[in-house]
């Protein structure tokens, strides 16, 4: 099974160790910077063997080439996009499979936030890495695409084990909490997570991972479909986030 380390950067980047204990092998997904990631790879006598990128967004790749130099790391990365991810030596799509010592990733095509943004789900370990896709109560912003591309691209996501744990690339949960209250307000799932969310965040913890089950009963953007009549798709034109 995966071990998975969460590593705050930057404002409110998440970068992480996804460590197979077995193989010895490590990959680092969406290094934003290279420093505090070789510094917690280390603090556990891990070596970075891989680095899986979602996404060409400097906060998402700004670590590759130092850490490359570092530690001889392979780049995994999408194909669409693999002139923008710095040291890429594998380039993937949807439908291709990934392996982290004995644990295997499907790479999941999710276009929208960027078109060719990629997922990496590790079904059998429960283990979402999905970029700036899905976050907690929000999904990313549209740079390039469209909201349809969004919404397809959530539900290839929640059709995943509802237990999957989500390790996403920011932590904005709280102000996407603020948006998702207005837009479902008799919402009970919604409002004890927001009543939770505020409680970690005023002790500066952490609300990510999550799991995939929490979104279906609380996230809008994932509920669009159900909650049309709520006022959600109106309402989504203006929360992007990402
Ligand atoms: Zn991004
Ligand atoms: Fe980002």
């Amino acid at each position: 099974m995966l071990e998975v380390v969460q590593v705050p950067v930057l404002t409110d980047n998440y970068v992480y160790l996804a460590h197979d204990a077995a193989s010895g092998e490590t990959a680092v997904i969406d290094p934003a910077v290279a420093e505090p990631v070789l510094a917690a790879a280390a603090a556990r006598g891990w070596t970075i063997t891989q680095i899986l990128n979602t996404h060409w967004h400097p906060d998402h790749v700004g670590g590759n080439a130092a850490i490359v130099t570092a530690t001889g790391a392979k780049v995994t990365g999408p194909r669409d996009e693999a002139e923008r991810i710095p040291g890429i030596s594998r380039a993937v799509a949807a439908g291709d499979s990934i392996a982290v010592g004995a644990s295997t990733a499907r790479v999941i095509g999710v276009g929208a936030h960027t078109a060719g943004h990629i997922a990496y789900a590790f079904e059998a370990d429960r283990v979402l890495f999905p970029g700036d896709t899905l976050f907690a109560l929000g999904c990313g912003r549209l740079f390039e695409g469209t909201p349809a591309d969004m919404f397809a691209a959530l539900g290839k996501l929640m059709a995943l084990a509802p237990e999957t744990l989500v390790y996403c690339a920011h932590e904005y949960t709280q102000s996407n909490a603020r948006f998702a209250v207005t837009v479902e307000t008799d919402n009970a799932a919604l409002k004890a997570r927001v009543v939770a969310i505020d409680a970690a965040r005023a002790q500066g913890l952490p609300t990510v991972p999550f799991t995939l089950a929490q979104e279906a009963a609380s996230n809008p953007f994932v509920r669009a479909r159900d909650a049309a009549e709520l006022g959600v798709r109106r309402a989504a034109k203006d929360g992007f986030r990402g």
